[in-house]
Order: structure tokens, then C-alpha cells, then sequence
């Protein structure tokens, strides 16, 4: 049994002083659902637990054209805001793809960003895990590999960041804003999470005694053609094998803009330059689609029993493309 530090703060400068007086050990909490989850399983090991709940970051209000959403916005309140159904669909698709309802009406927005891996090694503290403990070695790397990723990863880590609402907000350009004691900043969210390189343990840019305070989307061009796909196991309360964010602009046939993220297959939340590239300005039809799909898992490393997910993927864009540009 270890002892752990309480402390409720009252509003964002207090929770930051808390944070700071000991910025290694010190973790804020909001619906909790991943961090006591990982608590119990004693791999996360935090000495104090500031509680952010009394802070005034659970609005969602619009901003320049925008929309601004706290950090302590609940996943469920976020999916049914009318504002998010009605402007970004695929923001509401992919919270509701996620969890279960009792958890995405405790689970918040800052914590569903900071969201952490399920790879079972990680979970399992009698496994070596770079992310967890660094230099202790991979078990999942020539270990059982299915539920891994096939981009950004490294030969420290292959760890599937979980989340699907970070797939739309990537998709989205997002901005996560962020207050420390250095003062505020912005992050682009597909800057936000870090692929694991030759440091898994570094997650994000967040550092220690920051504190996400809210979230920003800019105005919606995407409304009418967007889609969050998401292929599991079973048909609720699974994490995604593979699963796809999209967005298109469309004159006519052709199409003008484009926006292509990827969950269940990388090491982040996976935004797809090359797939868009791969689509603006060609017409909206399969064979582009493919084309697209082609250029996202173009740089893909399968190993063991995940290489499925390499086609399986594929399948999944041109599916979630053919949706949002109403063939399928
Ligand atoms: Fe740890 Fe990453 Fe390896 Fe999983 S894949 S055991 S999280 S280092």
C-alpha cells in the first residue's frame, strides 16, 4: 500500500501551484477512468492527485467561428452537444465509437487526450516496457503483436494510442491549449502526441506541471462530408483495430479539400498528408479512394499477427471516404 496525496484546487492558477510543488509526482485528475484504472494495476504511481473538477473548464462555447471546448468537458456532453452534431459530425461519431456510456459520462476531454496505451505488456507490471519503466526492454516486440501498430513505431515501442476522439480532433486541426507555470501556449494537436522513438516514455509535449485547460476546432468546413469509421472485435466497448477519421470538401464531383486521419494502426493519432494529397483535387471515386488508402499505409511496418491490419486499414479509408462522399 502506498500513501497518496489528495488535493482538490479551486481554479486553474490553484491547481497549477499544486501541480508545481512536486512536478514529477504530482498528476491531475478528472473522471479518472484511465488513471485510477492504472493506479489499481500500479503502473501509474502518482504521490499526489490534484482534483481539477472544481475548475471552471467544462463549456463548450463558440470562439471565432469555432468552437471552444474545456478540458473537463465530459465525452458524452461533447458527442451531443448540438453544436458539435451539427458542425463536426465526426468529432460526435468517433466519442460515441468510444467506451461505454457510464464511461464517457465521467470521462473528460483533457483526459481522453491524454488517454494512455492498453498494450497489455504495458498494463502487466511484471513485463518489461520501455514506456513505463525506460530501458527495461519491449515484451510486446516478438511478443503478441495484434492489437499493435504498424506507423510511427519504433524498436522501443509499438503501442496503438487508444483513442478515438484524438482521431477526429487530428483530423479536425484541432489546437490544444495549454497553462503552466511558464504561462499559456498552443499546441496543433497532431504536434501534441510524440511518436516513441528512442523515448516511448515521452508521450506529449506536456510537460510536467502543465495543465490542458481546453481545446479549439476552427470553423467547420466539413459538416456536410465527414465520417468516423471504426472496425472492432465486437460491435461496443472495444478499441478500435482499425478505424478512420475523414473529411471532404466536394465541388461537384471533384474534390476540393480533403481530411484523413487514422486510429487502431500508429503509435499517435495519425494524421494522413499523403493520403490528402492523394485526394484534392481528383474526383471523388474509388479508385482515388484507394489510391489515398495506398499513400496512408504506404510506410507501414507490421510485425507478427498485426500485419492484417495493414489491409484491413485500407479497407476501412476507402470505406469511411466512400461514406462521407455519399457512394457507399
Ligand atoms: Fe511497452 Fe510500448 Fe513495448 Fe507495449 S509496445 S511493451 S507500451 S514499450
Amino acid at each position: 500500500m502506498r500513501p497518496i496525496d489528495y488535493t482538490v484546487a479551486q481554479d486553474v492558477k490553484g491547481a497549477l501551484q499544486k501541480l508545481s510543488a512536486r512536478p514529477a509526482d504530482s498528476v491531475p485528475i478528472g473522471g479518472g477512468t484511465n488513471l485510477v484504472d492504472l493506479m489499481k494495476l500500479y503502473v501509474q504511481n502518482p504521490a499526489t492527485l490534484v482534483d481539477i473538477n472544481g475548475l471552471p473548464l467544462a463549456e463548450i462555447q463558440e470562439e471565432g467561428g469555432g468552437l471552444r471546448i474545456g478540458a473537463l468537458v465530459r465525452n458524452s456532453d461533447l458527442a451531443n452537444h448540438p453544436l458539435v452534431r451539427e458542425r463536426y459530425p465526426v468529432l460526435s461519431e468517433a466519442l460515441l465509437a468510444g467506451a461505454s456510456p457510464q464511461l464517457r459520462n465521467m470521462a473528460t476531454v483533457g483526459g481522453n487526450i491524454m488517454q494512455r496505451t492498453r498494450c497489455a505488456y504495458f498494463r502487466d507490471i511484471s513485463q518489461p516496457c520501455n514506456k513505463r519503466e525506460p530501458g527495461s526492454g519491449c515484451g510486446a516486440i516478438g511478443g503478441y503483436t495484434r492489437m499493435h501498430a504498424v506507423l510511427g513505431v519504433s524498436d522501443k515501442c509499438i503501442a496503438v494510442n487508444p483513442s478515438d476522439m484524438n482521431v477526429a480532433l487530428a483530423a479536425l486541426d484541432a489546437t490544444v491549449h495549454i497553462s503552466g507555470p511558464k504561462g499559456e501556449r498552443k499546441v496543433p494537436f497532431v504536434e501534441f502526441h510524440l511518436v516513441p522513438g528512442s523515448h516511448p516514455e515521452k508521450e506529449t509535449v506536456l510537460q510536467p506541471g502543465e495543465l490542458i485547460t481546453h481545446v479549439t476546432l476552427p470553423a467547420s468546413r466539413f459538416a456536410a462530408r465527414s465520417h468516423y469509421l471504426k472496425v472492432r472485435d465486437r460491435a461496443s466497448y472495444a478499441f478500435a483495430l482499425t478505424s478512420a477519421a475523414v473529411a471532404l470538401e466536394l465541388d461537384g464531383h471533384t474534390i476540393k479539400d480533403a481530411r484523413v486521419a487514422l486510429g487502431g494502426v500508429a503509435t499517435k493519432p495519425w494524421r494522413s498528408h499523403e493520403a490528402e494529397k492523394a485526394l484534392i483535387g481528383q474526383p471523388a471515386d474509388e479508385v482515388r479512394f484507394k489510391a489515398a488508402a495506398a499513400a496512408a499505409m504506404k510506410g507501414a511496418k507490421p510485425q507478427g499477427e498485426n500485419t492484417f491490419k495493414v489491409e484491413l486499414a485500407r479497407r476501412t479509408l476507402v470505406r469511411a471516404l466512400s461514406m462521407a462522399a455519399g457512394l457507399a
